[in-house]
């Protein structure tokens, strides 16, 4: 196994990657960066009350008002620590780097602290090295930081362990456990940077990944459920999700609509042009369709051969009636050829079938009448839209309930 040194040393991230590292980092440690804050503050605040509180404690060892200074300087150190987070909170969130930095420099005066406190006090390692390792754990730093950081600590607590060693002698004993505590803090910092900037990683490459399946999935999608003539929806649209939208429609207590369009005499068309024309064609009315419709909530479907489907949505029967009126007029205003038909140029019938809020009528019994409205649309001369009325019995709804109007664009 090949490993890289350079990059245990280092960092495994790049340049890019580290400033989402440091974002995640101040995500997951800001809050319980502040709380170990509150729990220093708290533990020094105790430590200066039962101070005061015993002044004769001072006064029988003159030199505890060395511990004493300390427990203030700690405390106030740590309060200005905490509230320049609090201050720069806002801030953080678009340079997340700052909060790393101002952790790491906090970390080294509490390194400090802590070797001066365990040298002040004859030597006695545990301060040091509960500090340390705490320093290891909470902090983030990369292998080379970690080992700059708690080294130069290492060498001050030599120094402060000579300077305060009564005839300036170093114990063994000492120089050996706080080395010891400070090698294993190195490792188990680097170990740790390691491990979550190799999870941030790998959080990246399958956030990526998702991201990818998500883009493809969509692209698949839409593909199953266009059509590959027109673009407009297909078949299975109709069969799969028009069922959903119209419930979503139901629920928001919205009315819908369903048109059913046909080209008039397309069967003649393509006899005449070609099955190529006939093609051009089909998408050309399709456009013109989709274009007229486009500011409204609609789904525009190709149901079959000439005909399309537009299911409409939250739109009251009179706009319905215009929108379809529109449509029919924006077609034969185009003047597309058709020598097939009597007025010369391509038309199209339109059946309307509108549904009110109170309707159960599931979606293929809305195409089925707004069918037959077509149907009669065609019977009726074409070029021309007819709505379905849904009260109306067989025998009625032809002369009576469906209403059609001839107009001429
Ligand atoms: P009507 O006015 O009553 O609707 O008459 P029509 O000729 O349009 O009706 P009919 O249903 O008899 O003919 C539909 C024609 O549409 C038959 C078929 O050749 C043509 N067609 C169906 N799908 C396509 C297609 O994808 N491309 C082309 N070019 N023609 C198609
Ligand atoms: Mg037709
Ligand atoms: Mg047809």
């Amino acid at each position: 196994m090949q490993i890289n040194v350079s990059q245990w040393l280092g960092c495994p991230l790049s340049k890019e990657e580290k400033e989402g590292f440091y974002s995640e980092v101040l995500r997951t440690l800001y809050w319980p960066t502040m709380f170990v804050g509150i729990l220093i503050l708290l533990f020094e605040a105790v430590m200066i009350l039962t101070t005061l509180v015993r002044p004769q404690w001072i006064a029988e060892l003159p030199y505890r008002r060395v511990y004493f200074a300390l427990y203030v300087f700690l405390f106030l150190v740590t309060f200005v620590f905490m509230a320049a987070l609090l201050a720069l909170r806002d801030r953080l969130q678009n340079h997340p780097r700052i909060f790393v930095h101002i952790c790491q420099a906090y970390a080294f005066f509490i390194c400090l602290w802590g070797s001066f406190l365990s040298a002040f006090s004859g030597g006695d390692t545990a301060v040091f090295t509960y500090v340390v390792m705490g320093v290891a754990v909470m902090i983030v730093l990369q292998p080379w930081q970690a080992a700059l950081l708690l080294g130069v600590n290492q060498c001050l607590f030599y120094l402060l362990l000579y300077l305060f060693s009564q005839g300036g002698s170093l114990a063994s004993g000492k120089v050996i456990n706080s080395l010891i505590a400070t090698l294993l803090a190195v490792l188990i910092a680097s170990i740790l940077y390691r491990n979550k900037a190799v999870n941030y990683q790998n959080t990246l490459t399958i956030t990526q990944q998702n991201e990818k399946i998500r883009v493809i999935n969509n692209q698949l999608r839409s593909l199953v459920l266009a059509d590959e003539l027109t673009g407009a929806y297909n078949r299975r649209f109709l069969e799969e999700i028009l069922p959903e939208k119209l419930e979503d429609a139901r629920r928001a207590g919205e009315e819908v609509a369903v048109f059913m369009m046909d080209i008039d005499r397309f069967k003649q068309y393509n006899d005449i042009y070609g099955h190529v024309q006939g093609d051009a064609c089909l998408v050309s009315v399709a456009d013109i369709i989709h274009r007229t419709a486009l500011s409204e909530e609609s789904y525009f479907v190709r149901y079959g051969g000439e005909e399309f489907v537009l299911f409409l949505q939250g739109e009251p029967l009179p706009r319905c009636r215009e929108l379809a009126e529109k449509i029919r007029k924006n077609i034969a205003r185009c003047r597309l050829d058709h020598t097939g038909c009597p007025t010369g140029y391509v038309t199209v019938s339109i059946g309307v079938c509108f549904s009110g809020v109170s309707d159960t009528r599931d979606i293929h019994e809305l195409v089925h009448c707004a069918d037959e409205a077509m149907y009669f649309a065609k019977k009726a001369g074409r070029n021309q839209v007819c709505f379905y009325e849904q009260d109306a019995g067989e025998e009625s709804w032809e002369e009576e309930e469906i209403s059609w109007e001839e107009t001429n664009p």
